[in-house]
């Protein structure tokens, strides 16, 4: 790994999870097959309320336990579907999924709402906002159980396409959240104008202010703004009991990380939740 490489790294832009530059991307007829056989799976990280310390809801993350090469990571297959128009199956594939589970913890008394990572594909397309909704109801479950969210940086390549889809999701009662935030260029003006209720603070955005005062500068009136817009804060990738003190510190409101939880399987979220206030003894002395 160059220097160059672990400096766009600190910028969150090239090197990815365990050091991996980039990930060896699926072959298309496998992705193709992979969806068909719905064997797509999300994972589910927990959301954690800091003031308190409740679990808010859970980040739906899709993985492919693939029979032949192991787990296999979305950064390895979701540009692979955005790419070649599979995206839109993909993404419904993991609402299906989810929805399923939501209905499956409601039963054991758990109601969680659950994120959805929407790919920017999804609003160019009209069509989409009413799609979700019909299969969402045509499966009796309900807009406010679920929080869509869209990455920030090529959010604010162009707005015009997708600001009417936005807007029809948030009539849609969705709750809708820009996700990692300060990766791309998104103004103030835009800030205003765009109908999200949360933005999820990038984990390299929230780290790189551990180390670096202009960072950390820009970082707080980042969350200065989203407060006086009203919008909910979420800082991903707290990974140790100082990431969560420190953004307590800068006024967020949520924090999803390893420090909490990694991403888990559905089946094993209810032991969990019931873990959780236990495991807070041992996280908090
Ligand atoms: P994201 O939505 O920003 O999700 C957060 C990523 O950070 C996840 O990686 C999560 O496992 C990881 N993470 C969580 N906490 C920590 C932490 O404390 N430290 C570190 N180092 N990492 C942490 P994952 O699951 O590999 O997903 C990567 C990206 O793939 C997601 O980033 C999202 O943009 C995309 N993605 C995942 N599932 C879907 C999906 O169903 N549809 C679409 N369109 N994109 C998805
Ligand atoms: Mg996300
Ligand atoms: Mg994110
Ligand atoms: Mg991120």
């Amino acid at each position: 790994v160059d220097e160059l490489t672990v400096l766009l790294a600190k910028r969150g832009k090239v090197l990815r999870k365990n050091g991996h530059v980039t990930p060896d991307l699926v072959p298309v007829d496998e992705l193709v097959a992979a969806i068909e056989a719905e064997e797509l799976e999300p994972w589910y990280q927990p959301k954690i309320d800091i003031a308190s310390k409740r679990v808010v809801g859970v980040e739906a993350l899709v993985r492919w336990p693939s029979k032949e090469k192991g787990m296999v990571f979305p950064d390895a297959f979701i540009p692979v579907a955005e790419e070649n128009g599979l995206i839109d199956a993909l993404t419904f594939l993991v609402i299906k999924k989810a929805a399923d589970m939501q209905a499956h913890w409601q039963k054991q008394g758990l109601s969680l709402k659950i994120a959805i990572n929407v790919s920017m594909d999804s609003l160019y397309d009209l069509t989409f906002p009413e799609r979700v909704v019909s299969y969402l109801e045509k499966h009796r479950v309900d807009p406010t159980g679920f929080q869509l969210e869209v990455t920030e940086s090529r959010l604010m390549d162009d707005l015009v396409g997708p600001l009417d889809i936005l807007l029809r999701l948030r009539l849609k009662r969705f709750s809708l959240s820009i996700d990692d935030f300060g990766t791309g260029h998104s103004n103030l003006t835009q800030l205003r104008d765009l109908p999200f209720d949360e933005i999820k603070l990038d984990r390299s955005f929230v780290q790189g202010a551990a180390e670096d005062e202009r960072a950390k500068s820009l970082l707080e009136s980042s969350v200065d703004i989203a407060k006086k817009l009203d919008m909910e804060i979420v800082s991903e990738g707290v990974e140790t009991l100082e990431d969560w003190q420190r953004v307590e510190m800068l006024g967020c409101d949520q924090v999803q990380g390893y420090f909490v939880s990694r991403p888990l399987p559905g089946d094993d979220i209810p032991a969990w939740v019931e873990g959780w206030p236990k495991l807070c003894e041992t996280l908090f002395p």
